[in-house]
């Protein structure tokens, strides 16, 4: 670029680079959906998942290498936060996908819901939104995009006041404080009542609803007393349940209900006229589906370790 002074080009080649995630290989399952083994340019490594026919195509990005979330059910919460992505890494998930796949000139959906704590990455991932949605990068709407979070409450705030915001999903999984303190660390910092409350004052345009997750792992939070006492904490609350039946997992210690627990489960929340779907699970048989990214062999700090012997998560800056 010689029509720029001689100056900025090395101030550029200083402080910037232009490059994209390598694709170390690619792996489909035996329902179309494929899963992406990505390496960043520090050699660490993070998985990004295509899932088409949800009815839409769908990207399911990471944010973070690991997650310090360490939510019980969930395998990337083994692994511990590594670090944060980029806005640049996060995005360039989405290109790569998009390249390989030929969907540059194709709508596509964006969940946020791979590798990582959204919330937990909050400007990364909000400039990375930002990119996403500029004509000058993916033009994609933000209604095509949703951000699936387990509730950090001074950022789920922040988000609040956002000029553009993605779809709302929070990870709920239990409904009293008691159980989702077992299931979601963090839900000891901020509990049940304060994510419902900043639900209801959360700004949603018409018609729109947040999604609440909940993963059913038998025995523990799928009961009828379980569906009952979720509905009522929902009632008033523009909101939408998506059921997750667990993905089983070597080194998880939960089961994925019977059919019938999860029919009796989603019937009592639409008995109760809340909306209520059950997550089809995809991928299963690539380890590609919801809590199964993990990438095996990433060293953490020895801050990081201690922390977790600890059990608190931490942020490295
Ligand atoms: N950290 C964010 C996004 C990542 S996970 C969040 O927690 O929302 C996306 C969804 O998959 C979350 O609802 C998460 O709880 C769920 N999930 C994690 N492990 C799972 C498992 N083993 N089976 C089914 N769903 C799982």
């Amino acid at each position: 670029m010689t029509d720029l002074p001689r100056e900025l080009r090395a101030q550029l080649a200083a402080e910037l680079t232009i490059g994209l995630p390598h694709l170390v290989h690619s792996e489909r399952s035996t329902d179309g959906t494929e899963k992406f083994l990505l390496r960043l340019a520090d050699g660490r490594h993070i998985e990004s998942v295509f899932i088409p026919d949800t009815p839409a195509m769908t990207f399911c990005i990471s944010t973070q290498v690991g997650c310090a979330m360490a939510c019980a059910f969930c395998l990337t919460g083994k692994m511990g936060l590594v670090r944060n992505l980029t806005a640049g890494e996060i995005v360039g998930q989405v290109r790569v996908l998009a390249t390989t796949l030929h969907f540059l000139d194709r709508r596509f959906n964006i969940v946020l819901m791979g590798m990582g704590e959204p919330l937990h990455n909050y400007d990364e991932t909000m400039k990375a939104l930002r990119i996403l949605g500029d004509e000058h990068g993916f033009a994609v709407s933000p209604r095509r995009v949703t951000l699936s979070t387990v509730g950090v409450l001074p950022a789920l705030e922040r988000l609040a006041s956002e000029p553009k915001m993605p779809n709302l999903a929070i990870s709920l999984h239990a409904p009293t404080d008691a159980l989702r303190g077992e299931l979601v660390p963090i839900n000891r910092k901020y509990g049940v009542g304060e994510i419902i409350a900043a639900s209801r004052r959360f700004p949603l345009k018409k018609r729109a609803r947040i999604t609440f997750e909940y993963v059913l792992l038998a025995g523990v939070n799928d009961s009828p007393d379980d569906a009952k006492q979720l509905a009522s904490l929902l009632a008033g609350v523009k909101s939408k349940v998506n059921l997750i039946p667990l993905n089983a997992a070597a080194g998880i210690s939960f089961e994925r209900p019977s059919d019938e627990a999860i029919d009796r489960f989603a019937q009592i929340l639409a008995d109760r006229h809340l909306t209520v779907s059950v997550r089809k699970s995809r991928g299963r048989d690539i380890r590609a589906a919801c809590g199964q990214l993990i990438v095996e062999g990433q060293r953490k700090s020895p801050a990081q370790r201690l922390a977790r012997e600890l059990g608190e998560a931490v942020v490295e800056k």
